[in-house]
């Protein structure tokens, strides 16, 4: 599998695009960056968007939402406890931080805990982890992790904005911690990392 990231600047979140290793089919992950922006820097070269994903129904994973089912046509897949903030300018925070409602439509697709995503032949496995919103999921394959704004290098997500709750977070960051060592961690904000270097650095996820 192929992860390579976009945006991170100001508000926006990291932007994933995921590929099978062939790249002969594609995902994005909170599309915080429009599409004509990832397009421009692949070279003008994209497989197809077999769909849309949101780590969680927040104002900044889905600044470009709308710019990509318009271009690409792309079901939107969110988990479901996430799926009432999509168009909710409260819960999608959007009202707090840019002082207007915004969102988007009802999504395609509701996800739950061990849901599976095809890329191409390959798969990623949805992991529930509440507590920074009620509906926040992490996406595993083995070696990747996909972590949204539950876990960053040397942080976690806050759990004081609407359907926050810590001590989910902290089981969430619990279960997250189970997971191989080498496994590379893609945040939502901010840079790479690694399961062992979160355990050893980050003072949320200790042993
Ligand atoms: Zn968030
Ligand atoms: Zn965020």
């Amino acid at each position: 599998m192929k992860i390579e990231c976009y945006g991170g600047r100001g508000y926006e979140s990291n932007c994933y695009l995921i590929m099978d290793d062939g790249e002969t089919h594609a995902l994005v992950l909170d599309p915080s960056v429009d599409f004509h922006t990832v397009f421009r820097q692949r070279g003008k070269s994209l497989p197809p968007i077999d769909k849309i994903l949101l780590s969680h129904a927040h104002f900044d994973h889905m600044l470009a939402v709308d710019d990509w089912r318009e271009k690409t046509g792309a079901p939107l897949a969110v988990h479901e406890a996430d799926a009432a903030a999509l168009g909710d300018g409260e819960k999608n925070v959007y009202r707090l931080f840019t002082g207007h409602d915004g969102g988007t439509a009802p999504a395609e697709q509701l996800l739950r805990e061990g849901d599976t995503i095809a890329v191409g032949d390959e798969y990623l496995t949805v992991l529930h982890t509440p507590g920074h919103t009620p509906g926040c999921m992490c996406l595993y394959a083995p070696g990747i992790l996909l972590s949204g704004d539950t876990l960053f290098a040397g942080d976690i997500g806050r759990s004081d904005l609407p359907g926050g709750r810590t001590s989910e977070l902290m089981a969430s960051l619990r279960e997250l911690g189970k997971l191989p060592p080498d496994t590379k961690v893609y945040p939502g904000h901010g840079p790479q990392t690694t399961i062992e270097r979160e355990k050893k650095y980050n003072p949320y996820i200790g042993e």
